[in-house]
């Protein structure tokens, strides 16, 4: 800090609120119209947002215009920052110190600013306990007010919703991140909740927060309820620890209590398909495997208009239920929509107007008000009527489930209709927004206003006539209030009673006696009416706030709404089924797509001859005869496409969707795994074989016979005999002696598992069919029963473009091996040896050939 001299008394001020905020917060102070910060903040934030940074007096100094604060802000939380923002308490006298104070901290999560936080995805702040009894889990979205809590003895069972929820911050106790990272190989689970926590602001919070009791005695007075039996939930549920510590660090960073929150939710990892971490990545659920929403399972299925609806779709996927009745309501739902496209269409366009309601209560709720936020829930609400007119047109009790939940908020509308102007500012301090005729005091006092108005430039005129100076004016700045402005040249003219005000370079400026008084009167009536107009704008929101609960559930009900019939426009556009759910062990589909790629093919598609459309495959598992289907056939052919399709196929119709096929019957499915691919993984310092091999490991210890597994290329990161035999068990293990077992799809080129048919009564081979045509291939991507004859793996190197040299060379390579060896076996490798990591064969003249 610079050196130190007697501070003045803002100094002094700033000082005294600075003291007590941590490092890693930025102080943002009220000055006038802009945000400051002093001292070490105005470098850091100068540097992260590039501004220009000043001394003054002895300090440095870097402000911002407090109307452009947001976007400012924002920028200090995606770099990691946190930031306290102190605001003017009242209005600034001259010579006195204004009052000064916090009135908020802005978090990566807890932020609810329009611009600080992405639309169309949640917001959760989250936090988690691990203790001897399990993992404790709580999350809300300050935004919305979503707020759920979730316990299990098993912590893998709540390491798939924690990682889905991607959640914008997460609280726990101090030093619990910097303890799993040291004891990282003592517990899988730590290295997976530093992976969680990795790359997220954490705060971290003293263990005496996370006491159950505490917790929910904090949960009850936040929802206003004398016991959580209304919500199911026992006051004894271990993730009230964590609920109580989030509802604590809310609560200091809103400097208030979150005032949206009405209802907590349990999660239950035993009612949900579970979806286990790295399942999410390699089927790209959320972000394809380059990190973008662009190629993802959720941007496939989101045909929304309105952001809700797409948040929507994001909480269906994080947690995907068991729960058939709530599935086949969304899909009737979906059923009644495609029937009734055009009423659909109706709808979808009025939802075009749609403001996000449930994010402006949010705001209007937790003191982040302006007149545009009661505009949208003006502009929604009058869409309502209409909305509901056209659902009434529909068919069907799930339809009609909805509409039920869509209020007509007619004596809100009406108010709002009348008290709004149509366009509205951003700032409450900008005025103006309260219609003419909506309330006599304003009126009176914006007619004082306009008197005035015409007195002044009645003035100009009279003071030109009675001076004679033709270019006299009367004028306004903020500095000087109102004055008569003489050019130079006319100086000789000014009457005699014009006192001077200012010197400029070509004019002096003048008051009058009289000015002064009319600038009073003016200032007067101007802050009356901004007052009356801020007044009444309170009025307004208590009396939107008052319906705070009926348009929360008037909104959910439009996400569904918007959801569902997106939905209907991809199930029609892209001929889905509806499929049929029951508790059965099978998975039937016929004709099934992976629906990415089949959509990307058709955008990458441009008509032009000779391109392709997906090809549709059927499938059919069960657990106790088609348990395991093992799917041989050359690189390049289609069996992880084919494989992801099965899984992705069973999630869709696991949240409510309609499914890329032409049939298809699913039995529920309890959890979805998969080892696939392992690009990320690599980042983390893992080999790919150690990746997989965890993968593994979590697979074989957590699945059930109700689980779908899905498995490309085990083995592959180690030497083929190590490969192929770990492989081989993995199969036999899942295949398990019992009469039944997990319904499993497994890509591979080890032809050697084709084997295991005559073995393994539940174990059936599949392939990808190529056509051979003069020594090339073509993929026809069909799967058949049977295993793949052969690898073709010369022909897709030629494919893949591998010099003809090379190509030749393999051939002749592949032709002494085969000779040699004949198809190698399991049982008998020789003379294939494996020597100090290397591997030789001996040539048909006898000598030994290094291959690598
Ligand atoms: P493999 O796992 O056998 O190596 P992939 O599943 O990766 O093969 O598929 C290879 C390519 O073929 C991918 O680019 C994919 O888009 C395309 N493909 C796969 N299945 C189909 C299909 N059924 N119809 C059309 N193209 C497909």
């Amino acid at each position: 800090m610079a050196k130190t001299k007697k501070l003045t008394p803002m100094m002094e001020q700033y000082m005294e609120i600075r003291k007590d905020l941590p490092s890693d917060t930025l102080l943002l102070f009220r000055l006038g119209d802009f945000y400051e910060m002093f001292h070490e903040d105005a470098i850091e934030g100068s540097r992260i947002l590039g501004i220009t940074l000043t001394q003054r007096h002895d300090y440095p100094m870097a402000g911002m215009p407090f109307h452009a604060a947001d976007s400012y802000v924002g920028k200090l939380l995606a770099a990691g920052k946190k930031v306290a923002i102190c605001d003017q308490l009242e209005t600034p006298v001259p010579g006195k110190l204004v009052k000064r104070s916090l009135t908020r901290i802005l978090s990566a999560g807890t932020t609810i600013a329009d611009n600080q936080i992405t639309a169309e995805k949640n917001h959760f702040l989250a936090s988690f306990l691990l203790n001897k009894s399990g993992l404790h889990l709580a999350w809300i979205d300050l935004t919305t007010g979503n707020f759920q809590i979730a316990s299990d003895k098993n912590p893998e069972n709540l390491l798939p919703v924690l990682t889905a929820l991607d959640p914008s911050e997460i609280v726990v106790v101090e030093d619990s991140v910097s303890t799993w990272k040291a004891n990282i190989h003592e517990s899988p689970i730590y290295d997976q909740l530093v992976h969680i926590t990795s790359g997220r602001t954490v705060s971290e919070l003293p263990s005496f927060h996370f006491e159950v009791a505490d917790g929910a005695k904090m949960v009850m007075e936040t929802l206003g309820v004398l016991n959580l039996e209304g919500f199911g939930i026992k006051t004894t549920h271990l993730a009230l620890g964590p609920a109580g510590a989030l509802l604590h660090y809310a609560t200091e960073n809103l400097c208030a209590k979150p005032e949206n929150l009405g209802i907590i939710r349990e999660y239950r990892s035993v009612d949900t398909l579970l979806v286990d971490p790295s399942t999410l990545r390699n089927l790209e659920i959320f972000e394809s495997s380059r990190g973008s929403r662009e190629g993802s399972l959720m941007q496939a299925m989101d045909a929304t208009s309105t952001a809700a609806g797409a948040r929507l779709l994001e909480e269906y996927l994080i947690s995907p239920t068991l729960d058939i009745i709530e599935l086949q309501r969304r899909q009737k739902s979906v059923g009644a929509f495609i029937e009734e496209s055009g009423a659909a269409n109706r709808i979808k366009e009025r939802l075009g107007s749609v403001r996000d309601i449930s994010r402006i209560l949010g705001r209007l709720q937790n003191r982040l008000r302006n007149p545009r936020e009661l505009g949208g829930i003006r502009d929604t609400i009058k869409e309502l009527p209409g909305i509901r007119a056209i659902l009434t047109e529909i068919a069907g009790e799930s339809v009609l489930s909805i509409c039920e939940r869509i209020n007509e908020f007619e004596e809100l509308t009406n108010l709002l209709n009348r008290a709004l102007q149509d366009e509205l500012p951003g700032q409450l301090q900008d005025g103006g927004y309260i219609r003419p005729g909506f309330d006599e005091d304003l009126d009176h006092l914006l007619s004082l206003t306009s008197d005035n108005r015409t007195w002044l430039s009645d003035l100009e005129n009279s003071e030109r006539e009675r001076s004679g100076i033709k270019n006299l004016k009367v004028k306004f700045n903020n500095a000087f209030g109102y004055f008569i402005e003489v050019t130079k040249s006319n100086l000789n003219l000014v009457p005699e009673n014009y006192m001077r005000k200012q010197t400029m370079v070509n004019c002096e400026r003048f008051v009058t006696e009289d000015l002064k008084q009319k600038e009073k009167e003016i200032f007067h009536a101007e802050e009356k009416s901004k007052a009356r107009e801020i007044e009444l704008f309170g009025e307004l929101v208590d009396a939107v706030l008052a319906h705070a609960r009926e348009l929360q559930r008037t909104s959910i009900a439009l996400a569904e709404l918007d959801l569902f019939i997106g939905w209907a426009t991809l199930a029609r556009e892209w001929d889905y089924c509806c499929p049929e759910l029951d508790h059965s062990d099978q998975i039937t589909i016929s004709e099934g797509r992976h629906p990415v790629v089949e959509q990307m093919m058709k955008k990458e598609d441009l008509g032009l001859a000779g391109s392709f459309s997906f090809v549709p495959n059927d499938a059919a598992l069960n657990s106790t005869e088609n348990q395991l289907l093992i799917i041989t056939g050359p690189n390049m052919a289609g069996k992880s496409t084919y494989i992801r399709q099965v899984a992705l196929i069973t999630l869709m119709a696991q949240v409510g969707s309609w499914v890329p096929a032409s049939k298809c019957a699913i039995g529920i499915v309890d959890r979805i795994f998969s080892r696939v691919g392992a690009n990320d993984e690599l980042a983390r310092g893992n080999s790919t074989f150690m990746v997989e091999m965890n993968e593994t490991a979590n697979i074989l210890n957590n699945t059930t016979d109700r689980s779908l597994i899905i498995l490309d290329e085990i083995g592959r990161g180690t030497s083929t005999y190590d490969g192929l035999s770990i492989a081989w068990a993995v199969v036999e293990h899942l295949h398990r002696d019992a009469e039944r077992g997990p319904r499993t799809l497994f890509a591979t080129h080890y032809q050697e598992l084709t084997q295991l048919e005559k073995f393994l009564t539940r174990l059936k081979n599949f392939s990808v069919s190529v056509k051979e045509w003069n020594d090339e291939i073509v993929f026809v991507r069909r799967i058949v029963p049977g295993a793949a004859d052969r690898s073709y793996g010369i022909q897709v190197a030629r494919l893949a473009g591998l010099p003809a040299g090379v190509i030749d060379r393999a051939k002749v390579i592949l032709h002494n091996l085969e000779s040699e060896e004949g198809n190698v076996s399991i049982s008998t490798p020789a003379p294939v040896t494996r020597r100090r990591n290397k591997i030789s064969v001996t040539a048909d003249d006898g000598s030994q050939l290094n291959l690598f």
